[in-house]
């Protein structure tokens, strides 16, 4: 039901933490957040509340680079297994996802025959194919483009590469998603309230966008490949 990301030199983890709060308002079932640092992703999840995940993330990572999930179940009953972040077989690619994936049984039959999938979420079909394709020797933002051409239905996604920790993947369709921008920093986040805790400036997305966020910069562009350019906005709320 919402998504953060932080990519920069603070702490990650209070940032998305206090981002995931602003956004229990709209509800939802369970919660999860990945933390990239010097020793890989750390995956943390829980069902119940945001103070349960925080109880459960009692240390300090010393991430700088996360994204986080309040998660409204549509496929898959609300539980730990099928609560964001969802990872591949191999644990590289880490991805949160808002919206629904209607063909996610054909395209699981189509391209996964022999992988086992580890929930019942319409989700984890993304996470599976980016890995695949990037198995066969795509680079990580191809097999993202690749994957995401073949989708039908409403996403809101980040997504992490173990082995290109400098990067957080972004995409939209349909369902609500920002970029928010800052000085040595940057974010994604489904509503600004969740950001403005530091930044008000944001980009909107289109349907059909992909993002490549960096702590020092932000890249725009069309799942087809075309470049994006777009001026930020102010965002004007009560933090
Ligand atoms: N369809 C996904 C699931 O059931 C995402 C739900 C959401 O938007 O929170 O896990």
């Amino acid at each position: 039901c919402g998504i953060v990301g932080y990519i920069g030199e603070q702490d990650a983890k209070e940032i998305l933490l206090k981002g995931l709060e602003k956004l229990e308002y709209r509800g939802y079932d369970s919660a999860g957040i990945a933390l990239a640092g010097e020793a890989g992703v750390t995956v943390i999840k829980e069902k119940g509340r945001i103070a349960d995940l925080r109880a459960a993330v009692d240390f300090s990572a010393g991430a700088k680079t996360g994204i986080g999930h309040t998660r409204w179940a549509t496929h898959g009953v609300p539980d730990v297994r099928n609560a964001h972040p969802h990872q591949d077989a191999s644990g590289r690619f880490t991805l949160v996802h808002n919206g629904v994936i209607e063909n996610y049984g054909k395209l699981a039959k189509e391209h996964l025959g022999g992988v086992r999938l580890q929930s019942d979420t319409d989700t984890e079909i993304i996470i599976q194919l980016v890995a695949k394709f990037a198995q066969g020797g795509l680079s990580t933002e191809e097999a993202f483009a690749e994957t995401l051409g073949l989708l039908h239905g409403s996403y809101a996604i980040a997504m992490l590469d173990r082995e290109d920790p400098d990067t957080i993947f972004v995409a939209k369709n349909k369902s609500p998603l920002l970029v928010g921008l800052g000085d040595g920093f940057n974010v994604v986040s489904s509503d600004a309230i969740a950001m403005l805790q530091v930044t008000d400036r944001f980009i909107e997305l289109h349907d059909g966008e992909m993002v490549i966020l960096k702590k020092e910069g932000i890249r725009i562009r069309t799942i087809s490949g075309e470049p994006v350019s777009r001026e930020p906005f102010r965002a004007e709320l009560d933090a």
